[in-house]
């Protein structure tokens, strides 16, 4: 990389972690209006930042795929440590996911599976009666 392209690199960089800091907020807003735990809160904060993570190895993974396309040596150990990197953070967030939704007392639609809420009577996704709510 040269000196003008470096520099352009460091000023990306610097963009990135603000409109990342930026968002971070933004997420955690969102959370106040709808009334979530300040817990719910985070848990969803660090989803975000996985997501985060995540759009960065697909990012890294379409560039080796590319040098590959374009007639460079395709890298199969940087392409497999990706994958498996990929793999372990969409693991953290379903975990966070699963969290999230014992917190706020959720129990899967009779019909359809789709979590719904505590105090929910019906169904979001599919409209069928969710059980009984306990008001909350
Ligand atoms: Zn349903």
């Amino acid at each position: 990389m040269n000196e003008k392209a470096r520099a352009i690199a460091g000023r990306l960089r610097v963009k990135a972690a603000g409109v990342g800091a930026a968002a971070q907020r933004a997420v955690a807003e969102a959370g106040r209006r709808t009334g979530d735990s300040i817990e719910t809160t985070k848990l969803n904060v660090r989803i975000y930042e996985i997501n985060s993570e995540i759009n960065v190895c697909m990012r890294k993974l379409g560039e080796l795929m590319y040098a590959a396309c374009a007639g460079g040596d395709a890298d199969d150990a940087a392409v497999d440590a990706l994958l498996a990197e990929i793999d372990g953070k969409k693991a953290e967030a379903a975990e966070l996911r699963r969290r999230i939704s014992e917190l706020k007392k959720e129990r899967p639609c009779p019909v359809c599976g789709a979590p719904c809420g505590a105090g929910d009577r019906f169904c979001r996704r599919c409209g069928a009666e969710a059980g009984i709510g306990d008001g909350n």
